[in-house]
Protein backbone atom coordinates (compact mmCIF):
# COMPACT_ATOMS: atom_id res chain seq x y z
CA UNK A 1 0.00 0.00 0.00
CA UNK A 2 1.81 3.70 -0.74
CA UNK A 3 2.32 5.84 2.10
CA UNK A 4 -0.04 8.54 1.38
CA UNK A 5 -2.94 5.77 1.58
CA UNK A 6 -1.80 4.06 4.93
CA UNK A 7 -1.20 7.88 6.28
CA UNK A 8 -4.84 9.04 5.31
CA UNK A 9 -5.97 5.90 6.97
CA UNK A 10 -4.10 6.88 10.05
CA UNK A 11 -5.49 10.27 9.93
CA UNK A 12 -9.30 8.82 9.57
CA UNK A 13 -8.88 6.74 12.59
CA UNK A 14 -7.07 9.73 14.67
CA UNK A 15 -9.83 11.65 13.74
CA UNK A 16 -12.31 9.77 15.02
CA UNK A 17 -10.68 8.73 18.46
CA UNK A 18 -10.91 12.69 18.96
CA UNK A 19 -14.14 12.79 18.52
CA UNK A 20 -15.17 9.82 20.72
CA UNK A 21 -12.23 12.03 23.35
CA UNK A 22 -14.69 15.22 22.66
CA UNK A 23 -17.62 13.25 23.28
CA UNK A 24 -16.06 11.28 26.42
CA UNK A 25 -14.80 14.44 27.90
CA UNK A 26 -18.28 15.76 28.14
CA UNK A 27 -19.03 13.39 31.21
CA UNK A 28 -18.10 13.11 33.93
CA UNK A 29 -18.03 9.05 34.06
CA UNK A 30 -16.14 8.78 31.11
CA UNK A 31 -13.71 11.60 31.86
CA UNK A 32 -11.04 9.16 31.87
CA UNK A 33 -11.60 6.95 29.15
CA UNK A 34 -12.09 10.44 26.94
CA UNK A 35 -8.82 10.96 28.09
CA UNK A 36 -7.51 7.91 26.35
CA UNK A 37 -8.92 8.02 23.32
CA UNK A 38 -7.51 11.83 22.89
CA UNK A 39 -3.95 10.42 23.87
CA UNK A 40 -3.98 7.60 21.50
CA UNK A 41 -5.61 9.45 18.55
CA UNK A 42 -2.65 11.69 18.92
CA UNK A 43 -0.52 9.33 19.51
CA UNK A 44 -1.01 7.98 16.13
CA UNK A 45 -1.57 10.91 14.38
CA UNK A 46 2.28 12.24 15.07
CA UNK A 47 3.72 9.07 14.02
CA UNK A 48 1.84 9.28 10.60
CA UNK A 49 2.54 12.68 10.04
CA UNK A 50 6.66 11.99 10.99
CA UNK A 51 6.53 9.26 8.74
CA UNK A 52 4.44 11.28 5.80
CA UNK A 53 7.21 13.80 6.39
CA UNK A 54 10.28 11.63 6.54
CA UNK A 55 8.70 9.59 3.43
CA UNK A 56 8.63 13.21 1.46
CA UNK A 57 12.12 14.40 2.71
CA UNK A 58 15.08 14.92 0.62
CA UNK A 59 17.49 13.94 2.97
CA UNK A 60 14.91 11.63 5.73
CA UNK A 61 18.42 11.27 8.52
CA UNK A 62 18.51 15.10 8.43
CA UNK A 63 14.67 15.51 8.69
CA UNK A 64 14.48 13.18 11.71
CA UNK A 65 17.11 14.64 13.56
CA UNK A 66 15.11 17.96 13.65
CA UNK A 67 12.00 16.36 14.55
CA UNK A 68 13.37 14.69 17.25
CA UNK A 69 15.24 17.97 18.72
CA UNK A 70 12.26 19.98 18.01
CA UNK A 71 9.69 17.30 19.93
CA UNK A 72 12.56 16.59 22.98
CA UNK A 73 12.79 20.18 23.45
CA UNK A 74 8.77 20.76 24.02
CA UNK A 75 8.60 17.59 25.69
CA UNK A 76 10.96 18.82 28.19
CA UNK A 77 9.22 22.17 28.62
CA UNK A 78 5.74 20.68 28.32
CA UNK A 79 6.87 18.01 31.35
CA UNK A 80 8.00 20.79 33.94
CA UNK A 81 5.51 23.03 33.33
CA UNK A 82 2.72 20.13 33.74
CA UNK A 83 4.57 18.98 36.79
CA UNK A 84 5.06 22.72 38.32
CA UNK A 85 1.82 24.33 37.18
CA UNK A 86 -0.59 24.63 40.20
CA UNK A 87 -4.48 24.29 39.62
CA UNK A 88 -5.51 28.06 39.82
CA UNK A 89 -2.47 28.68 37.43
CA UNK A 90 -4.52 26.29 34.44
CA UNK A 91 -6.49 29.20 33.10
CA UNK A 92 -2.70 31.42 32.64
CA UNK A 93 -0.91 28.44 30.97
CA UNK A 94 -3.93 27.80 28.72
CA UNK A 95 -3.90 30.75 27.22
CA UNK A 96 -0.56 30.95 26.94
CA UNK A 97 -0.83 27.70 24.99
CA UNK A 98 -3.35 29.03 22.82
CA UNK A 99 -0.63 32.11 22.13
CA UNK A 100 1.52 29.48 20.63
CA UNK A 101 -1.05 28.18 17.86
CA UNK A 102 -1.67 31.67 17.49
CA UNK A 103 2.26 32.37 16.14
CA UNK A 104 2.22 28.65 14.85
CA UNK A 105 -0.43 29.61 12.53
CA UNK A 106 1.18 33.07 11.50
CA UNK A 107 4.82 31.59 10.87
CA UNK A 108 3.23 28.52 8.66
CA UNK A 109 1.29 31.75 6.87
CA UNK A 110 4.74 33.26 6.12
CA UNK A 111 6.11 30.12 5.24
CA UNK A 112 3.20 29.23 2.59
CA UNK A 113 3.73 32.44 1.04
CA UNK A 114 7.59 32.36 0.92
CA UNK A 115 7.03 28.58 -0.80
CA UNK A 116 4.60 29.98 -3.14
CA UNK A 117 6.88 32.93 -4.50
CA UNK A 118 9.63 30.45 -5.07
CA UNK A 119 7.66 28.27 -7.04
CA UNK A 120 6.40 31.24 -8.90
CA UNK A 121 2.46 28.97 -8.56
CA UNK A 122 0.27 31.42 -7.05
CA UNK A 123 -4.05 30.06 -6.66
CA UNK A 124 -6.49 32.61 -5.54
CA UNK A 125 -7.88 29.79 -3.34
CA UNK A 126 -4.53 29.21 -1.31
CA UNK A 127 -3.94 33.02 -1.09
CA UNK A 128 -6.76 33.38 0.84
CA UNK A 129 -5.79 30.89 3.16
CA UNK A 130 -2.73 32.47 4.03
CA UNK A 131 -4.28 35.30 4.58
CA UNK A 132 -7.11 34.36 6.59
CA UNK A 133 -4.65 31.87 8.39
CA UNK A 134 -2.13 34.74 9.57
CA UNK A 135 -4.89 37.00 10.41
CA UNK A 136 -6.78 34.52 12.94
CA UNK A 137 -3.13 33.46 13.94
CA UNK A 138 -2.10 37.04 14.79
CA UNK A 139 -5.51 38.09 16.60
CA UNK A 140 -4.94 34.61 18.37
CA UNK A 141 -1.26 35.68 19.80
CA UNK A 142 -1.82 38.76 21.09
CA UNK A 143 -5.05 38.16 22.51
CA UNK A 144 -4.41 34.62 24.51
CA UNK A 145 -1.00 36.79 25.47
CA UNK A 146 -3.31 39.95 26.73
CA UNK A 147 -5.65 37.23 28.60
CA UNK A 148 -2.32 35.43 30.09
CA UNK A 149 -1.02 38.37 31.32
CA UNK A 150 -4.43 39.17 33.09
CA UNK A 151 -5.24 35.87 34.80
CA UNK A 152 -1.61 35.82 36.19
CA UNK A 153 -2.80 39.00 37.44
CA UNK A 154 0.63 40.61 35.30
CA UNK A 155 -2.01 42.99 33.75
CA UNK A 156 -4.81 44.67 35.44
CA UNK A 157 -8.12 42.89 34.76
CA UNK A 158 -10.12 46.18 34.41
CA UNK A 159 -11.27 46.77 30.64
CA UNK A 160 -9.60 49.37 28.16
CA UNK A 161 -12.29 51.85 27.11
CA UNK A 162 -10.66 53.38 24.80
CA UNK A 163 -12.41 56.31 22.74
CA UNK A 164 -13.98 54.72 19.56
CA UNK A 165 -13.07 51.83 20.53
CA UNK A 166 -16.05 49.66 18.35
CA UNK A 167 -15.14 51.71 15.30
CA UNK A 168 -11.44 50.90 15.92
CA UNK A 169 -12.27 47.43 16.03
CA UNK A 170 -14.73 47.41 12.50
CA UNK A 171 -11.99 49.37 10.73
CA UNK A 172 -9.32 47.08 11.18
CA UNK A 173 -11.66 44.46 10.04
CA UNK A 174 -12.57 46.49 6.63
CA UNK A 175 -9.05 47.86 6.20
CA UNK A 176 -8.06 43.96 6.45
CA UNK A 177 -10.25 42.80 4.32
CA UNK A 178 -9.11 45.54 1.50
CA UNK A 179 -5.88 44.19 1.99
CA UNK A 180 -6.94 40.58 1.23
CA UNK A 181 -8.14 41.84 -1.85
CA UNK A 182 -4.91 43.27 -2.66
CA UNK A 183 -2.76 40.47 -1.49
CA UNK A 184 -4.82 37.98 -4.16
CA UNK A 185 -4.05 40.80 -6.83
CA UNK A 186 -0.33 41.18 -6.35
CA UNK A 187 0.88 38.54 -4.31
CA UNK A 188 3.26 41.20 -2.22
CA UNK A 189 4.55 40.57 0.83
CA UNK A 190 3.47 44.21 2.14
CA UNK A 191 -0.47 43.88 2.72
CA UNK A 192 0.65 40.06 4.19
CA UNK A 193 2.91 42.94 6.38
CA UNK A 194 0.50 45.42 7.00
CA UNK A 195 -2.51 43.25 7.81
CA UNK A 196 0.02 41.45 10.42
CA UNK A 197 0.47 44.56 12.52
CA UNK A 198 -2.94 45.65 12.20
CA UNK A 199 -4.63 42.08 13.95
CA UNK A 200 -2.00 41.99 16.30
CA UNK A 201 -3.04 45.08 17.40
CA UNK A 202 -6.89 44.83 16.73
CA UNK A 203 -6.35 40.87 19.12
CA UNK A 204 -4.69 42.87 21.66
CA UNK A 205 -7.27 45.46 21.97
CA UNK A 206 -10.02 42.85 22.14
CA UNK A 207 -9.28 40.92 24.61
CA UNK A 208 -7.78 44.28 26.43
CA UNK A 209 -11.18 45.43 26.20
CA UNK A 210 -13.23 42.82 28.09
CA UNK A 211 -13.32 43.42 31.81
CA UNK A 212 -12.63 41.10 34.76
CA UNK A 213 -15.40 39.22 35.46
CA UNK A 214 -16.29 38.84 31.48
CA UNK A 215 -12.81 36.74 31.11
CA UNK A 216 -14.47 32.86 31.79
CA UNK A 217 -16.13 33.85 28.25
CA UNK A 218 -12.53 34.78 26.68
CA UNK A 219 -10.72 32.32 27.56
CA UNK A 220 -13.20 30.09 25.87
CA UNK A 221 -13.44 32.10 23.03
CA UNK A 222 -9.62 31.94 22.65
CA UNK A 223 -9.78 28.41 22.97
CA UNK A 224 -12.05 28.72 19.63
CA UNK A 225 -9.85 30.98 17.58
CA UNK A 226 -6.88 28.79 18.70
CA UNK A 227 -9.11 26.08 16.70
CA UNK A 228 -9.43 27.77 13.65
CA UNK A 229 -5.88 29.04 13.48
CA UNK A 230 -4.91 25.59 13.71
CA UNK A 231 -7.49 24.66 11.17
CA UNK A 232 -6.51 27.70 8.90
CA UNK A 233 -2.61 25.89 8.97
CA UNK A 234 -4.24 22.75 8.10
CA UNK A 235 -5.49 24.20 4.69
CA UNK A 236 -1.77 25.92 3.94
CA UNK A 237 -0.48 22.10 4.44
CA UNK A 238 -2.65 21.02 2.55
CA UNK A 239 -3.14 18.20 6.39
CA UNK A 240 -6.84 16.86 6.55
CA UNK A 241 -6.11 15.80 10.04
CA UNK A 242 -5.01 19.48 11.11
CA UNK A 243 -8.31 20.64 9.42
CA UNK A 244 -10.07 18.47 11.39
CA UNK A 245 -8.56 18.75 14.59
CA UNK A 246 -8.93 22.17 14.43
CA UNK A 247 -12.43 22.62 13.35
CA UNK A 248 -13.08 20.06 16.27
CA UNK A 249 -11.45 22.89 18.72
CA UNK A 250 -12.91 25.86 16.75
CA UNK A 251 -16.31 24.21 16.94
CA UNK A 252 -15.99 22.37 20.24
CA UNK A 253 -14.98 26.39 21.44
CA UNK A 254 -17.43 28.42 20.58
CA UNK A 255 -20.24 25.95 21.67
CA UNK A 256 -18.46 26.19 25.29
CA UNK A 257 -18.27 30.08 24.72
CA UNK A 258 -21.92 29.81 23.82
CA UNK A 259 -23.19 27.97 26.91
CA UNK A 260 -20.66 30.61 29.20
CA UNK A 261 -22.06 33.62 27.20
CA UNK A 262 -25.80 31.80 28.57
CA UNK A 263 -24.77 31.58 31.86
CA UNK A 264 -23.33 34.77 32.82
CA UNK A 265 -26.20 36.51 30.43
CA UNK A 266 -23.84 38.00 27.98
CA UNK A 267 -25.09 38.26 23.88
CA UNK A 268 -22.31 36.02 22.21
CA UNK A 269 -22.13 38.48 19.28
CA UNK A 270 -21.55 40.94 21.30
CA UNK A 271 -18.48 38.82 22.76
CA UNK A 272 -17.06 37.53 19.11
CA UNK A 273 -17.27 41.62 18.55
CA UNK A 274 -15.17 42.16 21.70
CA UNK A 275 -15.42 44.67 24.77
CA UNK A 276 -18.54 43.70 25.57
CA UNK A 277 -20.94 44.38 28.52
CA UNK A 278 -18.65 47.93 29.17
CA UNK A 279 -21.77 49.64 28.75
CA UNK A 280 -22.37 49.97 32.44
CA UNK A 281 -20.86 52.43 34.85
CA UNK A 282 -19.34 50.65 38.14
CA UNK A 283 -21.01 52.43 41.33
CA UNK A 284 -19.10 54.31 44.14
CA UNK A 285 -18.43 53.16 47.56
CA UNK A 286 -22.16 51.95 48.93
CA UNK A 287 -22.26 52.55 52.82
CA UNK A 288 -24.09 48.32 53.00
CA UNK A 289 -23.57 48.72 57.01
CA UNK A 290 -21.84 45.95 59.60
CA UNK A 291 -20.95 42.52 58.74
CA UNK A 292 -20.90 39.83 61.39
CA UNK A 293 -18.88 37.12 62.48
CA UNK A 294 -18.87 33.83 63.61
CA UNK A 295 -16.38 31.16 64.82
CA UNK A 296 -15.58 27.86 63.63
CA UNK A 297 -17.60 26.40 66.99
CA UNK A 298 -19.91 28.47 66.03
CA UNK A 299 -20.60 27.33 62.45
CA UNK A 300 -20.28 23.47 64.18
CA UNK A 301 -23.15 24.22 66.38
CA UNK A 302 -25.55 25.64 63.15
CA UNK A 303 -24.36 22.59 61.04
CA UNK A 304 -25.39 20.36 63.62
CA UNK A 305 -28.79 21.79 64.00
CA UNK A 306 -29.32 21.84 60.46
CA UNK A 307 -31.34 19.16 58.15
CA UNK A 308 -30.56 20.80 54.69
CA UNK A 309 -26.96 21.95 53.42
CA UNK A 310 -25.66 23.27 50.74
CA UNK A 311 -22.13 24.12 49.63
CA UNK A 312 -21.16 26.79 47.18
CA UNK A 313 -17.59 27.08 46.24
CA UNK A 314 -15.54 29.22 44.66
CA UNK A 315 -11.88 30.21 43.59
CA UNK A 316 -10.96 30.41 47.21
CA UNK A 317 -11.68 26.58 47.43
CA UNK A 318 -8.92 25.91 44.95
CA UNK A 319 -6.35 27.98 46.37
CA UNK A 320 -6.82 26.86 49.69
CA UNK A 321 -7.32 23.44 48.46
CA UNK A 322 -10.02 22.77 50.98
CA UNK A 323 -11.76 20.21 49.01
CA UNK A 324 -10.59 17.32 51.07
CA UNK A 325 -11.86 18.75 53.86
CA UNK A 326 -14.82 19.82 52.46
CA UNK A 327 -15.39 15.98 51.15
CA UNK A 328 -14.36 14.96 55.13
CA UNK A 329 -17.14 17.45 56.32
CA UNK A 330 -19.70 16.49 53.40
CA UNK A 331 -19.29 12.70 54.36
CA UNK A 332 -19.29 13.43 58.35
CA UNK A 333 -22.62 15.61 57.41
CA UNK A 334 -24.49 13.06 55.66
CA UNK A 335 -23.63 10.48 58.30
CA UNK A 336 -25.26 12.07 60.89
CA UNK A 337 -28.33 12.28 58.36
CA UNK A 338 -28.05 15.93 57.27
CA UNK A 339 -28.61 16.04 53.48
CA UNK A 340 -25.74 17.66 51.81
CA UNK A 341 -25.44 18.96 48.24
CA UNK A 342 -22.97 21.00 45.99
CA UNK A 343 -24.42 24.19 44.40
CA UNK A 344 -21.54 24.66 41.06
CA UNK A 345 -21.71 28.49 39.08
CA UNK A 346 -20.51 27.84 35.70
CA UNK A 347 -17.88 30.37 35.95
CA UNK A 348 -16.67 29.68 39.77
CA UNK A 349 -12.50 29.14 40.12
CA UNK A 350 -10.80 29.90 36.96
CA UNK A 351 -11.51 27.87 34.52
CA UNK A 352 -14.62 26.20 33.14
CA UNK A 353 -15.85 22.91 35.40
CA UNK A 354 -12.82 23.63 37.84
CA UNK A 355 -14.60 23.35 40.96
CA UNK A 356 -16.53 19.53 39.60
CA UNK A 357 -12.74 18.50 38.83
CA UNK A 358 -11.94 19.78 42.43
CA UNK A 359 -14.84 17.63 43.73
CA UNK A 360 -14.34 14.66 41.81
CA UNK A 361 -10.51 14.73 43.10
CA UNK A 362 -11.98 14.48 46.75
CA UNK A 363 -13.71 11.59 45.76
CA UNK A 364 -16.74 14.14 46.38
CA UNK A 365 -20.13 11.73 44.71
CA UNK A 366 -21.31 12.86 41.36
CA UNK A 367 -24.68 12.62 41.98
CA UNK A 368 -24.61 15.47 44.83
CA UNK A 369 -22.87 18.24 42.57
CA UNK A 370 -25.78 19.76 40.60
CA UNK A 371 -25.63 22.86 38.78
CA UNK A 372 -26.18 26.47 39.81
CA UNK A 373 -29.97 25.84 37.64
CA UNK A 374 -30.52 23.15 39.53
CA UNK A 375 -30.04 24.36 43.38
CA UNK A 376 -30.75 27.57 42.97
CA UNK A 377 -34.91 26.96 43.84
CA UNK A 378 -34.43 24.98 46.47
CA UNK A 379 -31.74 27.54 48.05
CA UNK A 380 -34.84 29.02 50.22
CA UNK A 381 -35.52 25.62 51.75
CA UNK A 382 -32.03 24.92 52.74
CA UNK A 383 -31.09 25.64 56.27
CA UNK A 384 -27.42 26.34 55.97
CA UNK A 385 -25.25 27.34 53.16
CA UNK A 386 -21.34 27.30 53.21
CA UNK A 387 -20.17 29.43 50.67
CA UNK A 388 -16.23 28.43 50.78
CA UNK A 389 -14.20 30.84 48.64
CA UNK A 390 -16.76 32.42 46.26
CA UNK A 391 -17.66 35.90 46.17
CA UNK A 392 -18.63 37.14 42.71
CA UNK A 393 -20.73 33.71 41.73
CA UNK A 394 -22.69 34.61 44.92
CA UNK A 395 -23.28 38.28 44.66
CA UNK A 396 -26.69 39.78 44.62
CA UNK A 397 -26.16 42.30 43.11
CA UNK A 398 -25.52 41.22 39.91
CA UNK A 399 -29.76 41.09 40.53
CA UNK A 400 -29.89 44.21 42.07
CA UNK A 401 -27.79 46.55 41.26
CA UNK A 402 -28.03 47.54 37.50
CA UNK A 403 -24.77 49.68 37.59
CA UNK A 404 -22.63 46.69 38.58
CA UNK A 405 -19.88 45.29 35.66
CA UNK A 406 -21.85 42.19 36.61
CA UNK A 407 -25.32 43.19 36.25
CA UNK A 408 -27.16 40.77 34.88
CA UNK A 409 -25.00 37.85 35.21
CA UNK A 410 -27.27 35.02 36.96
CA UNK A 411 -25.98 33.60 40.54
CA UNK A 412 -26.31 31.32 42.98
CA UNK A 413 -29.26 33.23 45.35
CA UNK A 414 -27.68 31.66 48.25
CA UNK A 415 -29.02 34.43 50.38
CA UNK A 416 -32.52 33.07 50.15
CA UNK A 417 -31.49 30.95 52.49
CA UNK A 418 -31.74 30.50 56.76
CA UNK A 419 -28.21 30.94 57.53
CA UNK A 420 -25.16 31.38 54.98
CA UNK A 421 -21.94 31.13 56.41
CA UNK A 422 -19.19 32.87 54.02
CA UNK A 423 -15.46 31.50 54.16
CA UNK A 424 -13.02 34.05 53.19
CA UNK A 425 -9.95 35.34 55.04
CA UNK A 426 -11.23 39.22 54.59
CA UNK A 427 -13.91 41.73 53.29
CA UNK A 428 -11.69 41.76 50.03
CA UNK A 429 -13.71 41.76 46.79
CA UNK A 430 -13.88 38.63 44.32
CA UNK A 431 -12.25 38.89 40.47
CA UNK A 432 -14.54 41.14 39.01
CA UNK A 433 -13.12 43.80 41.65
CA UNK A 434 -16.93 44.39 42.97
CA UNK A 435 -18.08 44.63 46.56
CA UNK A 436 -20.50 42.19 47.75
CA UNK A 437 -23.93 43.15 49.27
CA UNK A 438 -24.47 39.54 50.90
CA UNK A 439 -22.01 39.71 53.28
CA UNK A 440 -23.75 42.42 55.36
CA UNK A 441 -27.09 40.88 55.05
CA UNK A 442 -28.79 39.81 58.29
CA UNK A 443 -28.55 36.51 57.83
CA UNK A 444 -25.06 35.97 56.52
CA UNK A 445 -21.85 35.68 58.96
CA UNK A 446 -18.70 35.57 58.21
CA UNK A 447 -16.15 32.53 58.79
CA UNK A 448 -12.25 34.50 58.68
CA UNK A 449 -8.97 32.72 57.92
CA UNK A 450 -7.90 30.03 55.23
CA UNK A 451 -10.55 27.95 53.87
CA UNK A 452 -9.09 24.92 54.67
CA UNK A 453 -7.90 25.27 58.12
CA UNK A 454 -11.87 26.62 58.61
CA UNK A 455 -13.55 23.54 57.43
CA UNK A 456 -10.84 21.69 59.48
CA UNK A 457 -11.50 23.29 62.61
CA UNK A 458 -15.37 22.47 62.12
CA UNK A 459 -14.44 18.93 60.98
CA UNK A 460 -12.65 18.13 64.42
CA UNK A 461 -15.56 19.69 66.34
CA UNK A 462 -18.16 17.46 64.80
CA UNK A 463 -15.59 14.80 65.26
CA UNK A 464 -15.27 15.65 69.36
CA UNK A 465 -19.16 14.69 69.14
CA UNK A 466 -18.44 11.44 68.46
CA UNK A 467 -16.07 10.87 70.36
CA UNK A 468 -17.94 12.39 73.25
CA UNK A 469 -20.83 10.40 72.48
CA UNK A 470 -18.75 7.21 73.33
P1 LIG B 1 -13.98 35.06 43.18
O1 LIG B 1 -12.74 35.06 42.38
O2 LIG B 1 -15.02 36.07 42.90
O3 LIG B 1 -13.62 35.18 44.74
C1 LIG B 1 -12.81 34.24 45.36
C2 LIG B 1 -12.77 34.58 46.84
O4 LIG B 1 -11.98 33.58 47.47
C3 LIG B 1 -12.13 35.91 47.14
O5 LIG B 1 -13.11 36.83 47.56
C4 LIG B 1 -11.10 35.61 48.23
O6 LIG B 1 -11.35 36.47 49.34
C5 LIG B 1 -11.39 34.17 48.61
N1 LIG B 1 -10.17 33.42 48.90
C6 LIG B 1 -9.01 33.44 48.23
N2 LIG B 1 -8.11 32.63 48.82
C7 LIG B 1 -8.74 32.07 49.89
C8 LIG B 1 -8.34 31.16 50.89
N3 LIG B 1 -7.11 30.64 50.93
N4 LIG B 1 -9.24 30.82 51.84
C9 LIG B 1 -10.49 31.35 51.83
N5 LIG B 1 -10.92 32.22 50.89
C10 LIG B 1 -10.05 32.58 49.93
O7 LIG B 1 -14.56 33.58 43.11
P2 LIG B 1 -15.78 32.91 42.36
O8 LIG B 1 -15.37 31.51 42.16
O9 LIG B 1 -17.04 33.20 43.12
O10 LIG B 1 -15.91 33.65 40.98
C11 LIG B 1 -15.04 33.39 39.88
C12 LIG B 1 -14.67 34.68 39.20
O11 LIG B 1 -13.59 34.42 38.32
C13 LIG B 1 -15.82 35.24 38.37
O12 LIG B 1 -15.77 36.64 38.38
C14 LIG B 1 -15.49 34.70 36.98
O13 LIG B 1 -16.05 35.49 35.97
C15 LIG B 1 -13.96 34.80 37.00
N6 LIG B 1 -13.28 33.90 36.05
C16 LIG B 1 -13.73 32.63 35.88
C17 LIG B 1 -13.16 31.81 34.94
C18 LIG B 1 -13.74 30.46 34.67
O14 LIG B 1 -13.57 29.94 33.58
N7 LIG B 1 -14.40 29.85 35.65
C19 LIG B 1 -11.97 32.26 34.15
C20 LIG B 1 -11.54 33.61 34.47
C21 LIG B 1 -12.18 34.38 35.40
P3 LIG B 1 -10.16 36.79 50.38
O15 LIG B 1 -9.04 37.33 49.59
O16 LIG B 1 -10.78 37.77 51.34
O17 LIG B 1 -9.83 35.50 51.06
Amino acid sequence: MRTETIVQSAYLIAGILFVLSLAGLSKHEKAKEGNRFGVTGMAIALVATIWLSLSRAADPTVTLGLIVVAMLIGAVIGLWRARVVEMTQMPELVAMLHSFVGIAAVLVGYTSHLEAEAAGEYTAVHSVEIFLGVFIGAVTFTGSIVAFLKLSARMKSAPLMLPARHWLNLVAVLVSFALMVWYIQSHSIVPLLVMTAISLAFGWHLVASIGGGDMPVVVSMLNSYSGWAAAAAGFMLSNDLLIVTGALVGASGAILSYIMCRAMNRSFISVIAGGFGQEVVVSGDTDYGEHREITADGAADLLRSARSVVITPGYGMAVAQAQYPVADLTRRLRERGVTVRFGIHPVAGRLPGHMNVLLAEAKVPYDIVLEMDEINDDLADTDVVLVIGANDTVNPAAMDDPTSPIAGMPVLRVWEAHDVIVFKRSMAVGYAGVQNPLFFRENTQMLFGDAKDRVEDIVQALAADVVTAR
